[in-house]
């Protein structure tokens, strides 16, 4: 059986859609952060960013980059937050990969992405430069 979300892009569990195309679709969480609380996944079931290929990854974004503005315009909001839960450690719990779209408003109490990874590591400039060349050697 597919993830939650392929039952949801099959038709078999009921959703709030609120946009689909050949390649996503985006419907309201169902247990939302905020009003207007939208997901954005790719119809075929990848688990992480890192396994979706360059043109659906295209197509997601294009979708992603459509949402927004719907978003943010119909809940009124002031701003969003943006943000993929990428593996279960990052706290990514359904394995398909989803945007969260997050509409946030002045003084809603929420903080920035900066939040989530718990205390921010001293990290020598040295060190820096190394974690630099081996993610540019792999770009
Ligand atoms: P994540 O922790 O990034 O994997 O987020 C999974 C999200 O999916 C959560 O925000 C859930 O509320 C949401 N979710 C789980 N099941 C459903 C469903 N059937 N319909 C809509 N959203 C869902």
């Amino acid at each position: 059986m597919g993830t939650i979300f392929t039952q949801i892009v099959e038709g078999e569990i009921p959703a709030r859609i609120v946009y689909e195309d050949e390649t996503t679709v985006a419907f309201l969480d169902a247990n939302p952060l905020a009003p207007g609380h939208t997901l954005v996944i790719p119809k075929e079931e990848y688990e992480r960013l890192n396994d979706v290929p360059d043109d659906v990854a295209t197509e997601l974004y294009a979708t992603i980059h459509r949402l927004v503005p719907a978003v943010e315009e119909a809940v009124d909001a002031d701003a969003s937050t943006v943000a993929f839960n990428n593996g279960e450690e990052a706290g990514q719990e359904v394995p398909h990969v989803h945007c969260h779209i997050v509409p946030r408003f002045e003084g809603d109490g929420g903080g920035p992405i900066h939040g989530i990874a718990g205390e921010a590591p001293d990290i020598a400039d040295d060190e820096l430069d190394d974690i630099a060349d081996e993610i540019e050697s792999r770009s």
